[in-house]
């Protein structure tokens, strides 16, 4: 694990939250992307060399949504930068951990994901990610 990339926050509304949050950190979302094969919109800000990603869902069955049902908002899942992805997820299957995915796919911000369930860590869902290379 290289280090913290992003810190997940799940929002209902991710306009309202997109206000909450450039007030909150001083600048606006730098970069805001739809992730269709997740259900999700997303919105990313800087902090210092630190990223926050909100996320929206778009549909009711997308993972977001069934998230906010059950807990509310707030913060959904810490994200690792990593260098080799493939390698990480085989290593921590061998260290026992749940991989949600482990055949990597692509996320948002034109990384490669992969998440642990979050009964393996404490409560706390991680993402691995992987800067993709450029197609
Ligand atoms: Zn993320």
């Amino acid at each position: 694990m290289l280090k913290i990339e992003h810190i997940g926050i799940a929002v209902k509304d991710l306009q309202q939250s997109c206000d909450v949050f450039e007030k909150l950190l001083g600048a606006p979302a730098y970069k805001m992307e739809e992730v269709a094969s997740e259900g999700v919109r997303t919105a990313f800000f800087k902090a210092g060399p630190n990223k926050i990603e909100l996320l929206e869902a778009t549909s009711p069955d997308s993972p977001i949504a069934k998230y906010l049902e059950k807990r509310g908002e707030g913060m959904h899942h810490i994200a690792f930068d990593v260098a080799d992805i493939h390698a990480e997820i085989a290593r921590l299957l061998d260290e026992g951990f749940v991989v949600l995915n482990q055949t990597p796919k692509k996320g948002a911000d034109n990384k490669l994901v992969a998440f642990l369930h979050p009964k393996g860590t404490n409560g706390v869902l991680v993402e691995l990610c992987q800067e993709a290379p450029e197609e």
